[in-house]
């Protein structure tokens, strides 16, 4: 078995034993990188030399056998949506497309302390509003278990490189789904934690009461690793919760006595495709098979949760996204041309005006400006009430079939999807089918909720199956014990996608 197909905690033991260096492993996956991603395209920019160089600093310091953080070398890809300094961060936007962060987001920040080596910047849909990655400026990414297809979005790129093992570990971000998502149409694992649980410093907005940074890798024991290095408070983001981290990575491993698990009923029939309600069912079968008790529970306001999310977050992404206007920062158009234009059509809109909107034009895709225009509507003077307000509403009603299930379940299972992945551009042209891709996923956000997916089959063409656990706030822990439980007691994780 090759370096890069050992898992993440199998390759930290490598490296803490003295038989791997940071700068062999680092290595094996720019080689990987090199020789797959021209057939997935995981990648906006792989960062060779810097990631090289941390690495010998990384092998020195062993050498000198100072301690070493809880990453002792592994190499991180991050999504190209945490600030880092004096390097490009694009956002998968042209808007960002000469970007260089004046600093570095606390999880680059906690990452590099761990002795982390970042690799690179993935792929991702604009701004992180898409499930598909195609909403990218830069390029698409392919689902490495079959290229036709999409890997999910939006942190597409971040799923895709762990699956095809050109990194053991990645970092993605879930407003509504974008980290759950992916992870199960690629088939590796991911968790979206807990609203307040990872400091979001340096992560650019979009939907700030939804937005959360989370782990993906390979195995339920090396995302806890991940979220480990990555969760914790910080005086730089107010909404992250002053809570002790716990040793995730050290109590990963220990079965859950008397789990009670919570299955909602409306998540399958109409809609499933039918392979992913079976394989989803028989993960249920193996959690009985290991002592769990099933309930049954409603969701009575699950159905609401796209119509919720989809005010919501298009709202707050209208406010965040303000501040791109080509005077602060970013793209700018090019003003000589906004003057010669305002001249030959004799419109007396203001030149300021005609900048912003003509930079806000170039700079932003179609998909982000569908999301603006979406979310100033539903916040101007006569729909407010209507929509947002509702809205909000409606999500402090799913926030109490949430509190409610938890008084009576310890998790909550059911899918992540209710398809496998797609082919590429078969919902580009149709929104509303783009956005029923995030009907399981959401409502965790709009509850604060953490999540995880895993891998849980395969469909009869091979593609791979996600299964959903939520837990109540701050219980990761237990999250993913559970989750470790259903992988020991499974194989699905092991497969690999073949590119050739
Ligand atoms: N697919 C959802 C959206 O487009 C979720 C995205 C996300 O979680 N960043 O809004």
């Amino acid at each position: 078995m090759s370096i890069i197909q050992k898992t993440a905690t199998e390759q930290l033991a490598l490296l803490n034993s003295g038989e791997l260096t940071s700068v062999e492993l680092t290595q094996a996956y720019l080689n990987q990188i090199e020789q797959v991603d021209g057939q997935v395209g995981a990648f906006l920019r792989v960062e060779t030399e810097s990631a090289l160089a941390q690495a010998a600093a990384i092998d020195q310091k062993r050498a000198t056998e100072a301690p070493l953080g809880k990453l002792a070398g592994l190499p991180v890809a991050i999504k190209d949506i945490l600030c880092t300094k004096d390097t490009p961060t694009t956002c998968g936007s042209r808007m960002l497309e000469n970007f260089q962060p004046p600093y570095n987001a606390t999880v680059v920040e906690k990452i590099r302390a761990a002795d982390g080596v970042i690799l690179g910047r993935t792929n991702m849909d604009e701004f992180a509003m898409g499930s598909s990655t195609e909403n990218s400026a830069y390029q698409t990414t392919q689902n490495p278990w079959d290229t036709a297809r999409i890997p999910g979005g939006s942190s597409g790129g971040a799923a895709a490189c762990v699956s095809a093992d050109m990194a053991p570990l990645s970092v993605g971000t879930d407003t509504g789904g974008s980290i759950r998502q992916p992870a199960a149409l690629c088939g590796c694992v991911g968790l979206k934690p807990t609203y307040g649980r990872v400091s979001r410093y340096g992560l650019i907005a979009f939907a700030s009461s939804l937005d959360q940074i989370g782990p993906l890798a390979r195995t339920v024991e090396d995302t806890a690793l991940l979220l480990e290095v990555l969760a914790g408070h910080d005086p730089l983001d107010s909404t992250s919760v002053k809570q002790p981290t716990p040793a995730y990575s050290e109590t990963v491993k220990q079965p859950l006595e008397n789990l009670t698990l919570g299955v909602v009923d409306r998540h399958f029939g109409a809609g499933i495709d039918p392979e992913i309600e079976t394989a989803v069912q028989s993960a249920i079968q193996v959690y009985e098979s290991l002592g769990a008790t099933i309930k049954h529970i409603a969701m009575p306001h699950a159905d609401y949760g796209i119509a919720t999310y989809y005010i919501i977050a298009p709202c707050e992404a209208s406010s965040n996204l303000a501040r791109y206007d080509g005077a602060h920062y970013g793209y700018r158009t090019d003003q000589a041309e906004v003057v010669a234009e305002l001249a030959e059509d004799g419109s007396d809109e203001g030149p300021l005006v005609r900048m912003y909107r003509k930079t806000r034009s170039e700079g932003f895709g179609e998909e982000v400006q569908r999301r603006i225009m979406l979310g100033t509507y539903a916040l101007s003077e006569g729909y407010y009430d209507a929509f947002y307000l509702k809205a909000l509403k409606v999500r402090r009603l799913i926030r109490q079939d949430y509190d409610a299930a938890f008084e009576e379940v310890d998790m909550i299972i059911g899918p992540v999807t209710a398809n496998p992945a797609f082919a590429q551009g078969e919902k580009t042209s149709d929104p509303m089918a783009m956005y029923l891709e995030d009907l399981y996923t959401v409502t965790a956000n709009l509850a604060g909720v953490a999540g995880i997916s895993l891998p849980c089959g395969f469909t009869s063409s091979g593609l791979p199956i996600g299964l959903q656990l939520q837990a109540a706030p701050f219980q990761e822990e237990k999250l993913l014990r559970a989750a470790q439980m259903y992988q020991a007691a499974t194989d699905f994780h092991t497969r690999r996608p073949e590119l050739s």
